[in-house]
C-alpha cells in the first residue's frame, strides 16, 4: 500500500535509512506489537513504537496511575492520576500518532486469558515487574512460538534479553527457579527513574529490528546496564536442554497461573505470630531472663541495613533468605546450645511486608516453631519506640 504524503513526512528520517526505507516502513505499518505493563518500561517502549509507526500497538495492564508512578512512567501526566493506565496510555499514543491503531487491554493476564490475548501479535514486550507474571508471559510466548523482548530493572541496574522461538534461550532457561519475593520489586527496592527509560528504549529497539529483520538481536545474550557506573555488559546465555518449557522434554505444556504469592496454607499462616514494636521492645528488654531467647533477622537490602538497624540483628535480604535458610537453622541450633529452648525468630523490615513474606518462608522451611513478624516494621519502631532510629528509604 502506498504511503500518504503525511506518512512520508512523518517517517522521513526512517525512509532515508537504507536499512529501513519504504519497504521497512511498510513492514512496521503491517506489524502488531503488544506491550505488557504500562509502567516504567512500557512507557518508553510504547511511545517509541507508536512514533516508529508500528501499525497495531496493544497495551496490557489493569492498574491505575499513581502519583508515585510519574517519577519514571513518562506516558502519564499529573492529570492521569487515578485513571486507568491503559486508557490514559492509549489516549497519549493516539495523540502521538493518529495513523496507528492502539488497543487497550484493561486486564490482568492469567493462565486462562494469556494465549488468546497474545495470539494475534508478532512481538511481545514484557515490561512487568512481577517475577511470576514474567514466567507466565515467557511460557505463553514459548508455547505460541512468539518472539519476546524481556527487560527488568532493579535500583540502578537493568537487564534485557530477547527470546526467539527455536533460536535461543528463554527467560526460564536463564532463571529456572526464581520466585516472587526473592526479587524485590520497585516498591520495595526503589528504582532510578530514568533507568526504565534506557531499558524500555532498548526493548523498543529490539522489537523494531526484529520486525525489520535487521541487525543482531539480544538472543542468547543477556545485556546488563549499570546506571551508577554507566557500564553495559553482556553474558552469553545458552538454551537449557532441560528447560521446563523450551527444553527437549518440556513439562510445561500450557501456561500455568502465576506462582501464588505464598504457598503457605491458612493453617500454616496461623503459625505466624505478630508483635508490635512495644511488645518487641519489652521482649528484648527482658531477653536476659526470658526462657526463650530471640533471634532478630532484618530482611532488608544491605544498603538499607547499613543506614540503621536494631542491635544484635542479623541481615539476610529477603532475596537470599531461601538460599540461606540452612545457615539460619544452623545458627539457631548453635545459639540454643545450653539453653532450654530454640530462640524465637523475629523478622523485621522497613514496613512489615517483606518480613511477613519471610515469616511465610520460615514456616514453609520449618525454621522455627513460631516465626514472629514485626508488624509495621522499623517505621513503626521509629514512631512508637525510638524516634531517633534512622529508617533508610528504599
Ligand atoms: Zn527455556
Amino acid at each position: 500500500m502506498a504511503m500518504t504524503a503525511t506518512e512520508k513526512q512523518r517517517y522521513a528520517r526512517h525512509l532515508s535509512l537504507a536499512e529501513i526505507g519504504a519497504a521497512g516502513q511498510s513492514r512496521l505499518k503491517n506489524s502488531k506489537v503488544v506491550v505488557i505493563g504500562a509502567g516504567g518500561l512500557g512507557s518508553p517502549s510504547a511511545l517509541y513504537l507508536a512514533a516508529a509507526g508500528v501499525g497495531k500497538l496493544a497495551l496490557v495492564d489493569y492498574d491505575v496511575v499513581d502519583l508515585s508512578n510519574l517519577q519514571r512512567q513518562v506516558l502519564f501526566t499529573n492529570a492521569d492520576v487515578a485513571q486507568s493506565k491503559v486508557a490514559a496510555a492509549a489516549k497519549r499514543l493516539a495523540a502521538l500518532n493518529p495513523d496507528i491503531e492502539v488497543v487497550a487491554h484493561d486486564l490482568q493476564l492469567t493462565a486462562d486469558n494469556i494465549l488468546d490475548t497474545l495470539r494475534e501479535y508478532d512481538v511481545v514486550i514484557d515490561g512487568t515487574d512481577r517475577v511470576s507474571t514474567r514466567y507466565l508471559i515467557n511460557d505463553a510466548c514459548v508455547i505460541l512460538g512468539k518472539p519476546l523482548v524481556s527487560a527488568a530493572i532493579h535500583r540502578f541496574e537493568g537487564q534485557a534479553l530477547t527470546y526467539l522461538p527455536e533460536r535461543g534461550p528463554c527467560y526460564r532457561c536463564l532463571f529456572p527457579n526464581a520466585k516472587d519475593g526473592q526479587v524485590p520489586n520497585c516498591a520495595d527496592a526503589g528504582v532510578l527513574g530514568v533507568l526504565p527509560g534506557v531499558m524500555g528504549s532498548i526493548q523498543a529497539t529490539e522489537a523494531i529490528k526484529l520486525i525489520l529483520g535487521i541487525g543482531e538481536l539480544l538472543t542468547g545474550r543477556l545485556l546488563t546496564y549499570d546506571a551508577l557506573t554507566t557500564r553495559f555488559d553482556e553474558f552469553t546465555v545458552a538454551r537449557r536442554t532441560d528447560c521446563a518449557v523450551c527444553g527437549e522434554h518440556p513439562t510445561i505444556l500450557t501456561p500455568q497461573d502465576a506462582v501464588p504469592k505464598s504457598k503457605t496454607t491458612a493453617a500454616q499462616r496461623a503459625l505466624i505470630s505478630h508483635s508490635t514494636p512495644r511488645q518487641l521492645q519489652l521482649r528484648l528488654g527482658s531477653a536476659a531472663e526470658s526462657t526463650t531467647p530471640i533471634l532478630l533477622v532484618d530482611v532488608r537490602e544491605p544498603h538499607e541495613f547499613e543506614r540503621g538497624h536494631l542491635a544484635g540483628c542479623v541481615n539476610v535480604p529477603i532475596g537470599e533468605l531461601a538460599a540461606r535458610m540452612d545457615e539460619l537453622v544452623a545458627s539457631l541450633s548453635g545459639s540454643s546450645r545450653g539453653r532450654s529452648s530454640r530462640p524465637d525468630v523475629v523478622f523485621v523490615c522497613r514496613s512489615g511486608g517483606r518480613s511477613l513474606q519471610a515469616c511465610e518462608m520460615a514456616v514453609g522451611a520449618r525454621l522455627t516453631a513460631v516465626p514472629i513478624n514485626l508488624d509495621g516494621g522499623l517505621l513503626a519502631w521509629a514512631r512508637d519506640v525510638d524516634p531517633e532510629f534512622v529508617v533508610a528509604p528504599v
